[in-house]
């Protein structure tokens, strides 16, 4: 038993105080100034998956091409812009996982906002975006598991991490295209049957073609989920109108 639960963190703390991952200022591992400066998605969107759009549309090009029939909705909380671009690459490749709860904030934001008011009460468990157990290893967390029980934490639901799996590896996502994508994650996901009936809330940390989570959706489906929702925490910011296809955003890893 150790005599001062926490006394060498703290003592770490003192001396090596957690410096701003924005800013590098002492003192925060996201200042309240960074937080401040977080874009939060306004504006015309898609109604169907969030995403900012030129003017407001029922399904963008993204889920005309997919997910349109998958998804309940889902929404985005921010953009994907420093400095909150830094603090999401922080969290999943600097292994800085107390960023999780500051940036599931946002998270929690846009769940307190219409339509998810009358959405969450009728959620019966949230899931993170899975892992694969050797990527798990490697990483010693699923950053998307850390936002997802923030969030679930933050508005009182109940996080079912063993509900849904991921079976295979894949390979980064970076610098495939759509079908790329859609190949690389098909049937890499496997649903607990207990998810027939259910009504879930998937919870990703960045959303750019969709493609991971649209599959994800799908297993929960085809288990027989009775409805799937989807919130992620930060997209891209749109440089061109998406016109057929999939939205570009070939840098990012998972999504
Ligand atoms: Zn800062
Ligand atoms: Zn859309």
């Amino acid at each position: 038993m150790k005599p001062f639960p926490h006394f060498r963190e703290r003592l770490i703390a003192l001396f090596f105080p957690p410096r701003c991952v924005g800013c590098a200022r002492a003192g925060f591992a996201f200042c309240p100034h960074c937080a401040q400066a977080v874009s939060p998605i306004v504006g015309p969107l898609c109604a169907h998956c969030g995403r900012p759009q030129p003017q407001p549309v029922d399904f963008c090009s993204g889920c005309r091409s997919g997910g349109r029939d998958v998804f309940a909705l889902v929404r985005v909380a921010a953009l994907y812009s420093d400095p909150l671009r830094g603090a999401i690459h922080a969290l999943k490749y600097e292994g800085q996982p107390e960023l999780a709860p500051l940036l599931a904030r946002y998270l929690i934001a846009v769940a307190q906002q219409p339509p998810w008011l009358e959405i969450l009460p009728t959620i019966d468990g949230v899931i993170p975006v899975p892992l694969h157990a050797q990527r798990l290893a490697e990483r010693g967390y699923n950053q998307s598991a850390l936002l997802a029980e923030a969030l679930a934490e933050g508005m009182g639901l109940k996080l079912v991490e063993s509900w849904l799996r991921r079976e295979r590896q894949t390979r980064s996502q970076v610098g495939l295209n759509g079908a790329e994508r859609r190949q690389n994650v098909a049937g890499a996901f496997r649903a607990d049957p207990v998810v027939a009936g259910k009504r879930l809330l998937v919870v990703d940390d960045v959303f750019t073609t969709g493609t991971t989570l649209t599959e994800c959706a799908q297993s929960l489906r085809q288990a027989g989920a009775a409805a799937v929702y989807g919130l992620t925490l930060a997209t891209p910011v749109p440089t061109t109108i998406p016109t057929s296809g999939d939205p570009a955003g070939s840098e990012f890893g998972d999504a």
